[in-house]
């Protein structure tokens, strides 16, 4: 079974509560699509109460649960709707993967007097202050959980740095020694800050608290993987430590994808090395690729489709998505692949033997919402893409078997699967172009000599009858995607 992951929810996503209840309802549809792992957004209580996606963490242990930022509820939902939403998941065979935020906090319920030097926003490691005291937001008692789970509590010695309005300062405490921590990105000259309350993981508390933390969570929840937001800000040999701990306590695998978000292969190599290969990355590069390619028509050639990208490099480790909730209209990271070249780039993480495709929320569903950005106020309307369900199921049923790749010309490229024997009436044939359209023949291996494709996106009264060789001339609409499948094997 091919793996599909749906990230099932958007930046604007209703506050509303009912995320919850919705993948609940929804888990049934998704399954007989074919997905086969849900990710959900992080479930644990914001800062910012309802009104925040969950990025901005408060308290890692309320999932919903305590009256605290004046809610009981995330923005999502209670901890039991939470709980009933993976069941619901599970019980169609289906696996979730939890969004977790472990570079920082924020919110924190008293000030604390801080020690601190003001470093240099476009140069971290140059200070530009001397010893001085700050009060700053660094201490977190969750008076509205009061010590449930756990006690721990967190305060300076816990956080390498802290903000004031633009300005940034690295905490003087015995762990930092004025001192970034040895993250990975080099942007800025160390990227360990990124917001809020920036965690210290030379803290071997801070470790512990984070270890008591996540078996808890798979305890609680029973969680299949994790998505762990902002790999590139925190310490290098955290996760390293933290997952093969957690695979240990419970003798399971988890599915592990970590957000660096990149556009530069080398950066993302980096990374894999000196986590030894134990996380998967979203492939950043191809998601520019896709965005470049959308705004550039056919002035692009899609024969360079794939450069520099990680399923290219590491297909083993890729993550391959088309957009996500940082890059959809009106978020600071926007980078939104253009309508008319979804159903390109979804036919190419989908179809294609290499990497793990993750689909987003407003593909399959839609999206609606306002909001300003450089202080003009924007309607935007997302409409779902017509085509993706069929490229789904066809993944789920017939994306199998070798892979033959027509990737020859600037403005028309393609690829077969010749299929595979467990798993019947498998096997597929893409042409896809940015210009206006063509044919070319492709093979799909003597196994299939005879038979008959129909096109599964578009007139599938037109049939494609493979000759002794397994050899077709496939052809494909000017700016559009063709998807052949075979014949009366296609229960779409
Ligand atoms: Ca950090």
């Amino acid at each position: 079974m091919n793996i599909t992951i749906f990230q099932f929810f958007h930046w604007y996503f209703p506050a509303d509560g009912d995320l919850w209840n919705h993948a609940s309802e929804q888990a049934q549809r998704l399954a007989d699509l074919g997905i086969t792992h849900i990710w959900l957004p992080p479930a644990y209580k914001s800062a910012g109460g309802t009104g925040e996606p969950g990025y901005a963490v408060y308290d890692l242990y309320d999932l919903g649960e305590f009256d605290q930022k004046n809610t009981v509820r995330t923005k999502y939902g209670t901890k039991d709707e939470y709980l009933q939403c993976i069941k619901a998941i599970h019980d169609r065979k289906m696996g979730v993967l939890a969004d977790i935020v472990l570079n920082h906090k924020l919110g924190g319920d008293e000030k604390e007097d801080v020690p601190v030097q003001q470093v240099n926003k476009e140069n971290r490691l140059e200070k530009i202050s001397g010893q001085t005291s700050l009060k700053a937001y660094t201490l977190f008692t969750f008076p509205g959980r009061n010590g449930k789970y756990s006690d721990y509590i967190w305060d300076w010695h816990s956080f390498s740095g802290v903000s004031k309005g633009e300005e940034i300062y690295i905490i003087l405490n015995e762990h930092t020694n004025g001192e970034w921590e040895n993250v990975m990105e080099r942007q800025y000259g160390n990227f360990d800050y990124l917001m809020g309350c920036d965690i210290e993981y030379r803290n071997p508390a801070v470790r512990e608290e984070l270890k008591r933390w996540g078996k808890w969570y798979i305890e609680t929840t029973g969680v299949d993987g994790f998505r762990l937001d902002a790999v590139k800000h925190i310490a290098i040999d955290f996760f390293p430590e933290w997952l093969p701990f957690l695979k240990a306590s419970f003798q399971r695998d988890l599915l592990c994808i970590g957000e660096y978000w990149k556009a530069d292969i080398n950066a993302l190599l980096g990374y894999i090395d000196a986590t030894g290969g134990m996380i998967q990355l979203f492939d950043v590069p191809l998601h520019f690729n896709f965005y470049k390619a959308s705004k550039a028509g056919k002035g692009f050639d899609l024969r360079t489709i794939f450069d520099d990208t990680l399923v290219k490099a590491r297909p083993e480790l890729a993550i391959t998505f088309v957009d996500n909730h940082d890059t959809q209209p009106l978020q600071s990271l926007e980078s939104w692949v253009e309508p008319w070249f979804k159903p390109h780039a979804y036919a190419m993480i989908l179809l294609r033997e290499q990497g793990i495709p993750s689909v987003f929320y407003p593909a399959l569903y839609g999206a609606g919402y306002s909001d300003t950005k450089n202080g003009q106020q924007f309607d935007i309307h997302i409409p779902p893409t017509g085509e993706l369900e069929t490229l789904i199921r066809i993944r789920s049923a017939q994306a199998y078997g070798e892979q033959y790749d027509y990737l020859d010309d600037p403005g028309i490229i393609g690829w077969t699967r010749t299929g595979r024997d467990d798993k019947p009436g498998s096997g597929c044939a893409v042409l896809l172009t940015n210009a206006g359209g063509g044919e070319k023949w492709m093979n799909l291996g003597e196994r299939n000599a005879g038979k008959i494709l129909v096109n599964a996106l578009g007139d599938a009264s037109h049939e494609i009858t493979l000759n002794e060789k397994g050899d077709g001339l496939f052809n494909v609409a000017p700016g559009k995607v063709s998807v052949w499948v075979f014949k009366n094997e296609n229960k779409n």
